[in-house]
This record gives C-alpha cells, structure tokens and sequence, in this order.
C-alpha cells in the first residue's frame, strides 16, 4: 500500500472502497507485491538452477496457489493436504515436496500414492519407507544441523534440542539405513527457522550439506529452506537478498565442481512472498479512555490475526480512514475475552469509533492461523490482481460455525 494524496490505495485501488464492497473484517493480498518478490528472490541469483518451493502454508489460498503457478515457483507442503490444494491449483505432484513432521505413516503412504516428493524428517520414518518401498520412493532428507538462529525462540527449528530433522549427528545411522534398504536419496534439506538475519547463517546450514553430500552421490538438489527476514516495521533488519544470493550461488557452483554434477539448488520461502502484499483491514468499534491509556477495540482479535499474541509480533498500523488526524497515543485491542493486545502505546492519526485501521504485513501466518474462537466467524479474503479486487475467500457465518455439529436428540429433553 502506498499513500497517494492521503489516499491508501493497492494498485490504484482505494483501500476504502474495498472495504466498502466486501465489508469488514477483511485480509486484503496485492498480487503485485507477491509478483515482486519472486521476482526479487530469482534475480538474486546466479548461475545456478534455482527453484523456488513456496511454502504454502504461510498463505494457502488456491487462489495464491495459482498466482504462485503463474509465475513459475513450485510448492513445498507440511500436509496432504496442502498438497490436496496445491493439485488443485494444477501443480504436478512431482512439483510439490512435502516436508512433514512427525506425522503418521498412514499420511506418508497418501502423499506417495499422490506422487509427492518425500522429505524425510526421522529415522523411523527413513526405515519405514526402506521396509515398506524398498527402492522405490526416493527421498530427500531433512537434516537438523544444530545451527541456533533466528527471530523468537518459536519459530526457530534448527538448534541441538529442536524437534525438526535428523540430525547431522546421525549421519552413520541414515546412511546405514538408506544403504540397507537401497532407498534413492535425491534430496538434502534443511530448515533451520525463521527471521535469519545474513547469508552467513544460509552458508554455514549449506556446508553441513555438502559436507554430506559425500556419501550420496544421486542427488538431484539441494534444498536450504527458509528462514528469510521481512521488515515488520521501520528500520527492521532484513534478509539481504541481493548478498544472500551472490554468496549462496558462489558456494553452490563450487560444491557442484567439487560434486561432478550441477545440482538444483532450492529455496522454500513462506513469508517472504506473502508477507508484505497482505493486510487485516477492520473497523474500530469502541475508543475507551480510561485513566492511564486510550483503547482502541476493534471488530477482530487474536482469532483473526493471532501473531502479536503469540510471537510478540509487530504489524504497523494504518488509520485508513483518518489518515491526516492529530497524532495520539492508543492501546489497540480485540475483543476476544482474553489479553488480545495488537499494539501498545502506539501513536496513530486520531481514531474515531468506525474508522478503518490496516494491519500491514498480514500475508504471511494471518488467515491461515485464524481459529472460530468465540465464535466469531472468520473474515473473507481478497486479491487485487491487474488492478481488480476479486473475493478468493467468502466470509464466514454462523452456518459455518455449526455445519459440523452433531444434534443429539436425547439431549433435548429437560429433565429437571
Ligand atoms: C514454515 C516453513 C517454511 C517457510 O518459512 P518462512 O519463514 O515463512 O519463510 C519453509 N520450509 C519449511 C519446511 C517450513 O516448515
């Protein structure tokens, strides 16, 4: 969104009148925003094979789903599910890795029937899928490296004592493993969390890479995963793209010399495409002075976008609606019965009950982490792609809230 005239617009488009067409609560994605950054991230490499997995459970939308399609990224998936919706979207299966974590065999075995690349995450899953397929599936392997980085302790996943991955500790045992079972290992993974600040933090993940490579010599790629920062707000350390890009590719162009193949190198980037395109526009419902600060109750809480809540998370704010207003200093809340807290102490154009606010950088991990709690319904969601806004997600209603609740008769009888 970029303020023209005071007017916030995405694509020429004026916020207001979005809000006005497909009411409110509403997360609004700028398909230009999305294009850029692909864009962005393939640019920043060079001389090698890159793929990019977007990792579709940061925004799952089969609408976003096709966008990504369009323009040329494949999916990286946690779920058959996620998978489910990625066909959908016309992906072929062999486009789509699916990175699991500890799930049951039974979703395993449902990912190989759908034809998924597999990324193993465990040793009994690499011996299940030796006992099971013998060399039959080939698969990619997920290694811990026990690399501490990262934002908030939550969403980092590559340290010593993270759930995520084999680690590289075990090297002997995966390679006994795949060696017993003759399992094809085409693929080497890691994720070692969010919110990495420098390329170095990649370059040390991809060395205990190619330090394994040594021991599989058919592999097809190399997957670094994620873990791309984005600015939340001003001033926010990010990713360095442009240098994450020359350093990685350089590395990886003298790993593939030294390895005698040129392998894929892939990416699997989540908040880093849709992060920024996305906004929760709401309305302000109640402005409440109390003796020590102003609230701002909105019509949306941690149901709807449940980031700051949960990772302390900051989303700058926009008074759409009030844009030119005096300056003041207000607690921005939802109105889920519990501490539900957007902002504090954040200093906004005067807010007005029924003014709009966006919360800016909602893409990524807003409506896919959005739950009915207090039955409130979720919001819709649109995409403003060649300058239309579409609905690519109804609004939830009360029906929805009840379609899968089960009426038991004998319950409706009173007895005292
Ligand atoms: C969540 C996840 C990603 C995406 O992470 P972002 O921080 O959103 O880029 C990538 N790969 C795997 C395996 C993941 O679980």
């Amino acid at each position: 969104m970029q303020v023209t005239n005071q007017v916030y617009q995405i694509q020429g488009v004026d916020v207001l009148d979005i809000a006005g067409q497909f009411g409110l609560p509403l997360y609004v994605y700028d398909a230009d925003k999305i294009i850029e950054k692909v864009n962005e991230l393939r640019s920043s490499f060079t001389g090698v094979n890159l793929k990019i997995k977007y990792a579709a459970k940061a925004l799952t939308n089969i609408s976003i789903l096709r966008l990504m399609r369009q323009q040329g990224t494949e999916l990286d998936v946690v779920s058959v599910n996620e998978a489910r919706m990625g066909l959908l979207a016309g992906f072929e299966p062999q486009q789509i890795l699916f990175t699991p974590s500890g799930v049951a065999f039974a979703e395993i075995e449902e990912a190989i029937e759908l034809g998924l690349q597999l990324n193993v995450d465990s040793l009994p899953l690499l011996e299940f899928i030796g006992r099971q397929y013998g060399r039959a599936v080939p698969v990619s392997i997920r290694i811990n490296p026990h690399i501490a980085e990262g934002g908030n302790i939550k969403i980092q996943t590559g340290h010593a004592d993270s759930k995520f991955g084999i680690s590289i500790l075990q090297r002997p045992e995966i390679k006994a493993v795949t060696e017993t079972y003759g399992i094809p290992v085409v693929g080497l993974h890691i994720h070692t969390g969010s919110d990495f600040k420098n390329a170095d933090a990649f370059l040390r993940g991809a060395e205990v890479l190619f330090e394994l490579a040594a021991d599989y010599p058919d592999l097809r790629f190399m997957d670094f995963g994620s873990g791309f920062k984005v600015a939340y707000k001003e001033g926010d350390h990010v990713t360095d793209l442009a240098d994450l890009g020359s350093k990685v590719s350089r590395a990886f162009q003298a790993f593939c010399e030294r390895y005698g193949r040129e392998l894929e190198l892939w990416f699997e980037p989540g908040k880093l495409l849709v992060s920024e395109c996305g906004s929760l526009l709401v309305q302000t419902n109640v402005v409440k002075e109390n003796p020590s600060r102003t609230f701002v109750h909105i019509n949306s809480g941690l149901n709807h976008l449940i980031r700051p809540m949960m990772y302390d998370a900051w989303h700058d704010i926009v008074n759409v609606s009030n844009p030119t207003g005096d300056e003041k200093n207000y607690t921005v809340v939802g109105y889920i019965c519990e501490t539900d807290t957007f902002a504090t102490d954040r200093n906004l154009p005067e807010v007005r009950p029924g003014d709009i606010l966006a919360f800016k950088n909602a893409g990524a991990y807003g409506y896919m982490m959005a739950s009915n709690y207090n039955s409130r319904p979720r919001p819709a969601e649109v995409l403003v792609y060649e300058g239309q806004p579409y609905l690519i997600r109804r609004r939830e209603t009360f029906d929805d809230l009840i379609r899968n609740q089960v009426d038991v008769p004998v319950l409706n009888a009173v007895t005292v």
